[in-house]
């Protein structure tokens, strides 16, 4: 028999996860051996393959900026890809963005939930844990100086041993990046003889963390079933019902993104065919919808960019580790449509000048985002605030966020290598010029 290609067995895993989370969810949810299983089994197994991936981020990170920023051997070069980049998810976050908030405005999804529903809702706030440590979290929010301050680490070492910790507020990943590229521009900037046992070092460390993704990966297929079956076992349904508006607006919004944007930008801008290039990055879809984590698909999207779409390798690695923290498309979109939905839950009315501040503080959110589940939670709380929208008010939401949280994965990481392929090309086009 023909083996199998690897997304193939990820696709079955997530089919036959999210088919028997459903069943059981629907005939045997609340019983004690569903949460037996998915508490003991699913759960664990789920976070075995994370971990997995988890443990290689900080190495994989580490060399593949340090050496993507040596191997340009160019500080123009850098300087230019760096401003590129920036550019470019500033204006594909704000797309992102417009096209959630001109949603949310037409359809007005806060106001036509029934007394009754609002009234369940607002119960399931207010004993709820996690809201308040959210809440906490947010709280000590910091100003936008600060934000730029903590990019520069006092000790990166501190970032890599805090950066999954959701309660950090330093610079986590960002601020390693930060450090990265300031020493592959050391690299870059030394004479080559002295520095080539370094870098040959480092590349070595990067192919071993490639086989150690390897390694992970065959995992993939099992830790993506276990983990879309513990959703889909323990997910309420009923409480997707009661916000059935708000999740079909968020995913309405997300697929005009991922579909008309993505895909306009590919067609017109990049000139790549759309449809190639969507079937071509089929497993890093699905990497990023079953463990809702930009960070934990990196490795994914790294190999899938550099040898299936043929992005040059330092690009590559540059774009996407510098994109998996900085450009979140789908959650910056998110975060639009929540705060404005909320708004209009709690009967808020918001002028064009707030609404833009909305788009402005997404934008940042999108950018200060930690790539892991539930990474924007703390940022809601913030934008909230900031509007004058009561905090609490994220607990509405928490319980349809998982679905919320897998879609907008799938854009935010997508959005990451239409950014590859977009600096790429660009890079292309400049030296045929
Ligand atoms: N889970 C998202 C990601 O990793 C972040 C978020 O929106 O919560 O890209």
């Amino acid at each position: 028999m023909k083996k199998l290609a690897l997304h193939t067995k990820i696709f079955i895993g997530l089919f036959v996860g999210l088919t028997l989370g459903i069943i059981v969810n629907f005939f045997f949810s609340g019983s004690d051996w569903v949460n037996w299983f998915a508490g003991n089994i699913a759960q664990p197994a789920g976070q075995i393959f994370l971990r997995m991936v988890f443990m290689i981020i900080v190495p994989l990170i580490f060399t593949a900026i340090a050496l993507g920023v040596a191997d340009f051997r160019d500080v123009k070069k850098i300087g230019r890809i760096g401003g590129r980049v920036l550019m470019f998810t500033v204006f594909i976050t704000a797309v992102s963005v417009i096209i959630g908030i001109l949603l949310v405005d037409i359809f007005r999804p806060g106001v036509g939930i029934t007394e009754e529903n609002r009234t369940q809702l607002m119960q399931s706030i207010s004993n709820n844990q996690t809201v308040s440590g959210i809440i906490t979290s947010a709280h000590e929010s910091k100003s936008f100086i600060q934000i730029i301050i903590d990019l520069i680490p006092r000790n990166p070492f501190q970032e890599i041993v805090f950066y999954l910790d959701p309660n950090y507020r330093g610079g986590g990943l960002l601020a390693l990046m930060f450090f990265a590229l300031i020493f592959g521009l050391g690299m870059a900037l030394t004479e080559y003889k002295k520095v080539e046992p370094l870098i040959k070092t480092l590349q070595g460390v990067y192919e071993v963390v490639m086989k150690m993704i390897d390694f992970a990966m065959k995992l993939a297929p099992y830790g993506v079933a276990a983990l879309i079956f513990s959703t889909a076992s323990t997910l309420g349904f009923k409480i997707i019902l009661i916000l059935l508006n708000y999740v079909l607006i968020v995913l309405a919004a997300l697929t005009i993104h991922f579909l008309f944007t993505y895909g306009a930008i590919l067609k017109y801008v990049i000139k790549r065919n759309p449809v190639e290039f969507f079937k071509g990055i089929s497993e890093v879809i699905i990497t990023a919808f079953s463990t809702s984590s930009s960070n934990a698909t990196l490795p994914t999207s790294i190999r899938v960019t550099s040898e299936k779409l043929k992005v040059d390798k330092d690009i590559t690695n540059f774009v996407l580790t510098v994109g998996s923290t900085a450009n979140q498309n789908g959650t910056a979109l998110y975060e639009g449509i929540t705060v404005l939905f909320l708004a209009q839950f709690f009967g808020v009315d918001l002028s064009i000048t707030q609404q833009l501040i909305v788009v402005f503080l997404a934008i940042l959110a999108g950018v200060g985002t930690a790539g892991v589940p539930g990474g924007s939670l703390p940022l809601v709380v913030m934008v909230l605030q900031t509007i004058g929208i009561p905090a609490e008010g994220i607990g509405i939401i928490l319980g349809v966020d998982r679905i919320l949280d897998m879609s907008r994965t799938v854009v935010n990481v997508s959005g990451d290598i239409v950014l590859a392929c977009w600096v790429d090309a660009s890079e292309k086009k400049r030296i045929a010029s």
